[in-house]
Parts: structure tokens; C-alpha cells; sequence
């Protein structure tokens, strides 16, 4: 299957990216990256230990007062050009993301790549924006103003279900702000992250500014985060590894953000067009096969179009494309890998003793049947503190609830542990206005939901995480502000020193 993309060819000097270029892993045991759509060896690399995650950190250290000093115009132009290397290696980059995670080249092509590219020319411009408050003589004796600084060597955690957006959101605004960073894709998706890194390297971001170390998470990861040479850090993935990710960073006194797992609400309002409901729960809850923490989880619908949002949102998934991701005309492709579609399956089979599977709740037969598949299911009848309704399945899995009234509506939708993203969808402006106000979460939509923008912030609420990724936002995180004084009066002896040279 070498004509994907030709993984082994291109990482035969290792899956490790310091100081510019790839080197091996020293861990001493190595990991197979495996098609999901075929259960077909990619690529077989060493992982990274502790040694190559000192030597990462040591060449983001080293680059770091380079980097930092440049004007926020250098490393502009240095971006954009970093976003021209994207465009050309485009098509690369969508086939090596789609081969490791299954995606369907038509999300790679349209969403994954453009939006990262689009994100590097955002940040590219926003390197030139990093505005403090105003200067002013607050005390009346001194000048005070406001230094918006970078921290230091940033050490990045990233999820393997969007592994390229994972690396770009996590990079850019951290190197846009003068950071430099050491980032850990998830083991089994290294491949972008790594092309991701080099076109940095050929765009001319110095040797050191960005750093790839491809390995476990207990080994790799943990190291990194308790590493004494990094000065913040940064995850995304699970809420249950993210508890872990914070007692290993609080306990060397890192500066921490934290982007963690989802169970989005859809909540529909009788007054709402339910054909859009439909459509958009349906695409919300599959996109990337439902591993996606902003996906549409727990469809809320009230109960005059609950029955008829069922069949029709049944009828939908049956129109769905399950297939091989690289061939022309598949809409969705096979989960991660086999163990994360057995966990989805797993999830479903349990639901059967509680609850009704209207549609799928089983993996594809005939020439699927070595990959990953699972088809698109959805769930009704499920009690609200059942696990298909509080847990994060991620997977192509949607669980469809009825409700009475507004309050309950709302209410239900905030009863998870989560408050990632919520949608909303009614014709009434008052509906509308009273979701957005009411639903805990970093993100509520109205009458859509999915969409993302480079200038708009993603965060959580709740046990969703805290800190935001893009958009000028992200900024707060990979910078410390710093209050200078100047003295105006040039007297040895100021008024306030009376408190200690006694009274005159
Ligand atoms: P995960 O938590 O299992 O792993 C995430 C990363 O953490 C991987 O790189 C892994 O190797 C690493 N890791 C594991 N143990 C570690 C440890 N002890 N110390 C340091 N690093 C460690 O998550 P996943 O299964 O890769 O991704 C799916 C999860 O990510 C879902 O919960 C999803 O909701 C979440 N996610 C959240 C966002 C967001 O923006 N909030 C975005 C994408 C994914």
C-alpha cells in the first residue's frame, strides 16, 4: 500500500524531529503505525525515552533566546512563509493524515489541511498583535506599562484523532509568541506532526524552535511534563490522563492548559426546521467517525419531533458511505484503529440491555471487514445518567433523548461532567439567546454544529479543561505579563520610605 504515502521511505532516518532534523528514538523498543482501513503495517519506528526528550529540550532551550528576541516581524514573515510550505506540501500531508487515521481524503483534503494552513497564516498575522494595556502614571511618581512575554520552552501533549490540527494548534500560537516547543503526538499518529515540523524547518524557523519527540506516554510524555527545562505545558487529549498530566505538571510548578474530553448536546426546540436538525446532528456526530470532542453526542429533542427526528435522523446515517478512505466517493472511513472501534462496540453491545440501537450497532461485513469499521449507530431511549449518555464513546455513535419542557431541555443538556461545545436549534431568538447564556460549555452554536475558525478561541468548561487553543485567546496562555516601573521623581529619599525612616 506503499502508493498512500510512502511512510517508510520518508521516515527511514527515524520518527524523532530535534534540532532540525529526524533522528531514532533511544528508548530501545519501537512502535507500528497501522492503516485502520486495512490492518496494514505503515511504518515501524523507534520510540522516543527520556534521553530524546532531554535532547529536545535542550535544542528547544537553545533556540529559545534566538527565537524570543527576533521582532514579532520576523517571526511573521518566517509564518507565512511556513504557510506557503504547507500549501505546497498539501496534498502530502493530506494523504499521510489519512492513511494513519482512516480519515477519507475528501476531510483531509477540505478540512484538516486547509484549516491548518489557514491557522498558520492567522497566527503568522497575530505574531504582530501582541498587545499589552496602556502605560499610564498610575502612582502619580512612576511610569508603569505592561511586557507580554514568552514563557519559555513549551512541552505539548496532542490526542491522535486530528493529529496535524492537534500539532498546529498547539504550535502556532506557542512559537508565534516567541516560545519555542517540544511537542508528543499520540504514538499512533506521528506522521504529520513530523512533515508538520519539517516545513517549519524548510520555511527557515531556526533549528530547535520546533521539536517532535514521537513516543509513549508514560515514558515520553511523563518525562516531558515533569521536565525541570520546560516551562509550561501544554495537553490535549482525555479528562483521565489530563488528571495525570496535571499532578506530574503541578508538582514542578508549570504553568498548565488542559484541553480535554466532550460530550456535546444538541438540543432541539420544537419550533426548530427539523430537516437541519437532522442533518446536522447526523454530520456533527459523524465527522472524523465521531472521534471528535466537540462531536454532536447526545441529541436532546423535544418531545413533539422527538419520533419523527429518529426515523429521520436513522434514515440519514443509512445514506452514509462507509469505506475505504482513500477511494473516491467514501463518506466516512474506519476509527483510529481496531482497539478503539472494539471499545465504540463494546459501548453499544452494553447499551442493548438498557436501551434501543435504531440503526447500525455493528461493523460493516464483506471487504471491510479487515479494518477498523464500525457503522453509524444511533441510540434511543437511554436513561440520562446512563453511560451512552455520560461518557465519551468517540465514535461514530449518536444517542437521541426526548424532553418537555425549556428548563428540563437545558438542563439536561449541562447534566455530563463535561462542557466542551453545545448546539442549539429553534427558530425563537429568545430560545436561542437563553442557550447561549445558559449551556456550560467553551462553545454553543445555533443551528449548526461543528464549525471552527482560526479567529475564534476552543476551550473548555467543567472537566472539559481550561485554556483556549486559537484565535487571539491563545495568547493569554503561551505568555506571562511582566508590570515595569520607572521611578519619575530622581529624589533619594520618596515619600513612601517614611514607613521605614520614621516620621518626617
Ligand atoms: P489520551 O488522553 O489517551 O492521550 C492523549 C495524549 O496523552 C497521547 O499523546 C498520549 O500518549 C499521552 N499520554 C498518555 N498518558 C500520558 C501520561 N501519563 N503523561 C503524559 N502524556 C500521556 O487521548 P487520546 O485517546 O489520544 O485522544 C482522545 C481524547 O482526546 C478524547 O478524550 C478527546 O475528547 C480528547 N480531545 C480533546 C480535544 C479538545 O480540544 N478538548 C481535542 C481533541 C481530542
Amino acid at each position: 500500500m506503499q502508493d498512500r504515502f510512502p511512510a517508510q521511505e520518508r521516515f527511514s532516518d527515524g520518527a524523532q524531529y530535534i534540532a532540525g532534523r529526524l533522528t531514532k528514538g533511544t528508548s530501545g523498543a519501537v512502535h507500528t503505525v497501522i492503516d485502520p482501513a486495512t490492518g496494514e503495517e505503515v511504518l515501524t519506528y523507534e520510540l522516543a525515552g527520556a534521553d530524546d526528550v532531554d535532547a529536545a529540550v535542550a535544542a528547544a532551550r537553545a533556540a529559545f533566546p534566538g527565537w524570543s528576541a527576533a521582532t514579532p516581524g520576523e517571526r511573521s514573515d518566517a509564518m507565512h512563509r511556513f504557510a506557503a510550505v504547507l500549501a505546497d506540501r498539501a496534498e502530502d500531508l493530506a494523504r499521510a493524515e489519512s492513511l494513519q487515521c482512516g480519515k477519507p481524503l475528501k476531510l483531509t483534503r477540505e478540512f484538516d489541511v486547509p484549516g491548518t494552513i489557514d491557522n498558520t497564516s492567522f497566527f503568522a498575522g497575530a505574531a504582530r498583535h501582541l498587545a499589552g494595556q496602556s502605560a499610564g502614571e498610575y502612582s502619580g511618581d512612576h511610569t508603569s506599562y505592561v511586557r507580554r512575554e514568552p514563557i519559555g520552552v513549551v512541552g505539548s501533549i496532542a490526542p491522535w484523532n486530528y493529529p496535524l490540527q492537534m500539532a498546529a494548534w498547539k504550535i502556532l500560537p506557542a512559537i508565534a509568541a516567541g516560545n519555542t516547543i517540544v511537542l508528543k503526538p499520540a504514538e499512533l499518529t506521528p506522521l504529520t506532526s513530523l512533515l508538520f515540523a519539517r516545513a517549519a524547518t524548510e520555511a527557515g524557523i531556526p533549528d530547535g524552535v520546533v521539536n517532535i519527540v514521537t513516543g509513549t506516554g508514560r515514558t515520553a510524555g511523563e518525562h516531558l511534563v515533569g521536565h525541570p527545562g520546560v516551562a509550561m505545558t501544554s495537553f490535549t487529549g482525555s479528562t483521565a490522563v489530563g488528571k495525570r498530566v496535571a499532578e506530574v505538571a503541578t508538582a514542578t510548578v508549570k504553568r498548565l492548559h488542559l484541553e480535554l474530553g466532550g460530550k456535546a448536546p444538541l438540543l432541539v426546540f420544537d419550533d426548530a426546521d427539523l430537516e437541519a436538525a437532522a442533518n446536522g446532528a447526523v454530520a456533527g456526530a459523524l465527522i472524523n467517525t465521531g472521534q471528535d470532542c466537540t462531536a454532536a453526542t447526545r441529541a436532546y429533542v423535544q418531545r413533539p419531533l422527538y419520533e419523527a427526528f429518529v426515523e429521520r435522523t436513522a434514515a440519514l446515517m443509512g445514506t452514509v458511505r462507509v469505506g475505504d478512505p482513500f477511494a473516491p466517493g467514501t463518506d466516512l472511513g474506519p476509527l483510529v484503529s481496531h482497539q478503539q472501534r472494539d471499545r465504540v462496540a463494546a459501548f453499544v453491545d452494553r447499551a442493548r440491555g438498557y436501551a434501543r440501537v435504531v440503526t447500525g450497532g455493528e461493523a460493516p461485513s464483506g471487504e471491510l471487514k479487515s479494518g477498523a469499521y464500525y457503522l453509524p449507530t444511533l441510540i434511543a431511549d437511554a436513561a440520562q445518567d446512563s453511560e451512552v449518555v455520560q461518557s465519551e464513546i468517540f465514535g461514530p455513535v449518536l444517542v437521541v433523548l426526548p424532553f418537555d419542557g425549556d428548563d428540563e431541555g437545558i438542563a439536561l443538556a449541562n447534566d455530563t461532567p463535561y462542557g466542551l461545545a453545545a448546539s442549539a436549534w429553534t427558530r425563537d431568538v429568545f430560545r436561542a439567546n437563553r442557550a447561549t447564556r445558559e449551556i456550560q460549555a467553551g462553545c454553543v452554536w445555533i443551528n449548526d454544529h461543528i464549525p471552527i475558525i482560526s479567529e475564534m478561541p476552543h476551550g473548555g468548561y467543567k472537566a472539559s479543561g481550561f485554556g483556549k487553543d486559537m484565535s487571539a485567546y491563545s495568547f493569554e496562555e503561551y505568555t506571562q505579563v511582566k508590570h515595569v516601573m520607572f521611578d519619575n521623581t530622581a529624589v533619594a529619599r520618596k515619600p513612601w520610605h517614611r514607613t521605614v525612616f520614621g516620621d518626617s
